[in-house]
């Protein structure tokens, strides 16, 4: 079949490409909708290890079922694939298998005419939904799960440090999971715009931090999330958090970097890491869109044919603009 592919050098181009079907229960998936974000950037730059070009990116995937329980229906794809039989598997943990592969990274994603998912990972979406809006089902999730990571109090407060669109789900899980009151900090100007419109406190940096122990009780939050990934913001984030709340690291750092564990110990910190997404992050993202689809619509910035992709990328990198869907309905006729 025909994908649009990601080469070695960074660009894209069609070609004809061998999709890999998992083994046991499958339903393939026509993709419509293809979110574009962050990780993607990374395999086009090379940075994770582990993916091989060419490949066929997009693993946030909304489309429809060809075959199995839901066919014809609307569906939206969990891309994360464990081995099924190991500790973490059966625990429902799928994506800290050791043997994990990811749709879209590890072989090809939905930019192909077809993809073949494991029955449980295709989830139905409701009929009212608009496609558009389900696309952000797995990002989405990716937030519930980090919220959920958190553990934080009914009505506690929480700061997000990055308001890229992981950052601002995260903001928009917390307040409607926990009732969270939020800040969010983000350097570049119009996502901090963006994070304001959804009615988040937002600031361009961590605010100066001189003594924790004179700090007021309100500069100190429940919860911190690491959205962003900044080498000089590691170190500072047990700054922001009250004694016996979470640290949740949600970014990706390149190398070993430095976090205050004295602090940890000496304040009962919960550090905690986040991947990914469960089973039930995607059902509870998945209700999540369907009860709040209008606030979260303006999250699609734009929907561009697979050969706008390379742009939408750069706009990305710049901060410019929030989540960007490619259409996959042309990839058939993708001239080859
Ligand atoms: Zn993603
Ligand atoms: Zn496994």
């Amino acid at each position: 079949m025909i994908g649009y592919v990601l080469q070695a050098d960074g660009s894209f181009e069609y070609r004809q490409v061998e999709q890999q079907t998992p083994s046991g229960d499958v339903v393939r998936v026509a993709p419509v909708f293809v979110g574009l974000c962050g990780s993607d950037i990374h395999f086009q730059e090379q940075l994770l290890p582990g993916v091989e070009h060419p490949l066929a990116l997009g693993h946030e995937i909304v489309g429809i079922a060809l075959d199995g329980e839901h066919a014809g229906r609307p569906v939206a794809v969990d891309p994360v694939e464990g081995c099924g039989s190991c500790e973490v598997c059966r625990a429902g943990l799928e994506q800290l298998c050791a043997s994990l592969v990811v749709i879209g990274a590890h072989r090809h994603g939905g930019l192909t005419e077809e993809v073949g998912v494991r029955a449980h990972a295709v989830h139905p979406l409701p009929d009212d939904l608009p496609l558009q809006v389900a696309a952000l089902a797995e990002v989405l999730a990716v937030a519930v799960r980090a919220v959920r990571r958190a553990a934080l109090p009914e009505g506690g407060t929480a700061l997000v440090v990055g308001g890229g669109p992981i950052g601002v789900l995260i903001a928009f899980a917390a307040r409607a999971l926990a009732g969270a009151d939020v800040t969010v900090v983000e350097t570049a100007e119009r996502r901090r715009r963006f994070a304001a419109e959804f009615g988040f406190r937002a600031v361009d940096r961590l605010p100066g931090i001189g003594d924790v122990a004179q700090q007021s009780s309100q500069s100190l939050h429940d919860a911190v999330f690491d959205a962003a990934g900044a080498e000089s913001v590691a170190p500072r984030l047990t700054d922001h958090v009250r004694s016996g709340g979470s640290i949740v690291l949600v970014a990706l750092y390149p190398d070993v970097t430095g976090l205050n564990v004295r602090d940890v110990v000496m304040r009962e910190l919960n550090v905690v890491g986040t991947r990914a997404c469960t089973a039930e992050d995607m059902r509870t993202a998945i209700e999540l869109l369907n009860a709040h689809q209008q606030e979260l619509a303006p999250l699609v910035a734009d929907v561009v044919e697979p050969a706008g992709m390379a742009e939408a990328l750069e706009r990305m990198k710049r901060g410019e603009i929030m989540k960007v869907l490619v259409d996959c309905r042309g990839i058939s006729a993708g001239h080859l």
